[in-house]
C-alpha cells in the first residue's frame, strides 16, 4: 500500500483524535497537517508528538501565543493561522487525504476546498454536504475526489453499496430498493415526554453508546443527528428521499442496511466506534488492521429494531421536510440548529424550543435553491441572525 499523506482538519475533536490514534498505532500514514480553533495546547501537543509539516490555528486571536509555545517545543512544524490557511492546508498538493472533521458550518469552506481539489476526503462534517449538497458532489466529481463518508451509518451504506465483496462492482442504482440508517435512539429514547422540557445539557451529552462532541452529542439525544443524515445520505448516494429510511437500533451494532429489489437486504455491523470506519476511508479500497474490539455476535444478548417515532423527536420531522423540500431548506435547519444548540447548551434556552426556533426559521425564509457558496453563506447569516432574535425575544 503506497503510504498516503494526510491532513486533518479540526484534529483536537473527537474524530480528529480517532484519526490521529490509528495513525499511531498502524504508522502507515504520514501526517501533512492538523488544524484546531482554539485548543492550541492540545494542538502543541499534537505537533510534538506526530511533527506534522503544518498546523493551523483558526482563531487568528491566538496565533501569538500559539507561535511562543510552538518556539518552546523542539518541532519544526510551520504555524499558520485563520481561516485562509484552513483551506489553503485543505487544498495543499502535499496532501492526498483529507480528514474533514471540523464540527458545524465552520467546515464548509475548507471541505469544499478540499473537494474542489481531488483529494481523497473522509467525510465526517455532515454539515458541509448538508449546507452545500449538489453542489458539493458537482465539485468532488469535476476535480475526480472521492468522497468516503467516515459517519458510521453512511460508512456502513458505503460498504455495502461497492465493496462488500473484494473485486465485486459498485452497486447498480436500478438495483436497489431503500437505504435504512440506524439510530441508537439516544439518551432520551424512553424518557416521558413530559420530561423534556426539564433536560439539561448533562443529560443531553451523556450518550448511551457512542463518545462524540457536545454539538453532535445534543443532535443525537433530539434526534436531529438522523435528520442531517438522511441529507447527507440524500446528497451523498444521490437517492430519491423515498428510497431512504431510518429505523431505531439501541444497541448500535448494526450501523444500516441496504435491501435490493430482489428482497436481499445487506447489512454493515460492527462495535460502536468511530476507529472501523475512519480506518476504511484511510485504506480505501483495502482495509488494515485495527486494534478495535472484535464483535462477537454470540456474546450479544439481543438486537432490537423499531420504529422512530417523531411525535418523541420533532427534529426528525423536520430533517425529513429539509430533505423533501430541498432547495435552501438543509441549509436553514443547519443554522438554526446549531444556533440552538449553541443556545441551549449554555442555559439560554430549553432542550423543547430546538425544534420551535428551526420550524419558524425554516417557515419565515424563503426556500430558494442556492446556486453558489457565496449565496449559501448568505442564507446561512440570514438564518443565525433570525434564530438569535427568536431567541433573544423568547429570553
Ligand atoms: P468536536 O467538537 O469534538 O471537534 C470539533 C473540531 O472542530 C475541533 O478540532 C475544533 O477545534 C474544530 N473547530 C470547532 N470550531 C471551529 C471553527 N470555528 N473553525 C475551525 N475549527 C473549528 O466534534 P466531533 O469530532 O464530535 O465532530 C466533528 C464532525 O464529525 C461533526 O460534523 C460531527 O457531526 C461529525 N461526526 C462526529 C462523530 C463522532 O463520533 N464524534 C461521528 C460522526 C460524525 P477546537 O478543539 O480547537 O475547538
Amino acid at each position: 500500500m503506497i503510504k498516503q499523506s494526510v491532513t486533518i482538519l479540526g484534529s483536537t475533536g473527537s474524530v480528529g483524535r480517532s484519526s490521529l490514534d490509528l495513525m499511531r498505532s498502524t504508522k502507515r500514514f504520514e501526517l501533512f497537517a492538523i488544524t484546531a480553533n482554539k485548543n492550541i495546547h492540545l494542538l502543541m501537543k499534537q505537533c510534538e508528538e506526530f511533527n506534522p509539516s503544518v498546523a493551523v490555528v483558526a482563531d487568528e486571536s491566538l496565533a501569538d501565543s500559539c507561535y511562543k509555545l510552538l518556539r518552546e517545543s523542539d518541532c519544526d512544524t510551520e504555524l499558520k493561522a485563520g481561516r485562509t490557511a484552513l483551506e489553503e492546508v485543505a487544498a495543499d498538493a502535499q496532501a492526498t487525504v483529507v480528514v474533514a472533521a471540523i464540527v458545524g458550518s465552520s467546515g464548509l469552506d475548507s471541505t469544499m476546498a478540499a473537494a474542489k481539489s481531488g483529494k481523497r476526503v473522509l467525510l465526517a462534517n455532515k454539515e458541509a454536504l448538508v449546507m452545500s449538497g449538489e453542489l458539493f458532489m458537482q465539485e468532488a466529481l469535476k476535480s475526480g475526489s472521492t468522497i468516503v463518508p467516515i459517519d458510521s451509518e453512511h460508512s456502513g451504506i458505503f460498504q455495502c453499496l461497492s465493496r462488500g465483496i473484494p473485486g465485486s462492482s459498485p452497486t447498480q442504482f436500478e438495483d436497489l430498493d431503500k437505504l435504512v440508517l440506524t439510530a441508537s435512539g439516544g439518551p432520551f429514547l424512553n424518557l416521558p415526554i413530559k420530561d423534556f422540557k426539564s433536560v439539561t445539557p448533562e443529560m443531553a451529552c451523556a450518550h448511551p453508546t457512542w463518545k462524540m462532541g457536545k454539538k453532535i452529542s445534543v443532535d443525537s439525544a433530539s434526534m436531529m443527528n438522523k435528520g442531517l443524515e438522511l441529507i447527507e445520505a440524500h446528497y451523498l448516494f444521490g437517492v430519491d428521499t423515498r428510497k431512504l429510511d431510518a429505523i431505531t437500533h439501541p444497541q448500535s451494532i448494526v450501523h444500516a442496511l441496504v435491501h435490493f429489489r430482489d428482497g436481499s437486504v445487506i447489512a454493515q455491523l460492527a462495535n460502536p466506534d468511530m476507529k472501523i470506519p475512519i480506518a476504511y476511508g484511510l485504506s480505501y479500497p483495502r482495509r488494515i488492521e485495527t486494534d478495535v474490539q472484535r464483535l462477537n455476535l454470540s456474546e450479544l444478548a439481543d438486537l432490537q429494531f423499531f420504529e422512530l417515532d417523531e411525535n418523541r423527536f420533532p427534529c426528525l420531522r423536520l430533517g425529513r421536510s429539509a430533505v423533501e423540500e430541498g432547495g435552501a431548506s438543509p441549509i436553514l435547519l443547519n443554522a438554526a440548529n446549531e444556533i440552538a444548540v449553541e443556545a441551549f447548551l449554555v442555559g439560554k434556552i430549553g432542550f423543547t424550543k430546538i425544534p420551535e426556533i428551526i420550524e419558524e426559521v425554516m417557515t419565515k425564509i424563503p426556500c430558494e435553491s442556492p446556486s453558489t457558496i457565496a449565496i449559501i453563506h448568505e442564507l446561512d447569516l440570514r438564518a443565525r441572525q433570525l434564530s438569535n432574535q427568536l431567541i433573544n425575544k423568547g429570553s
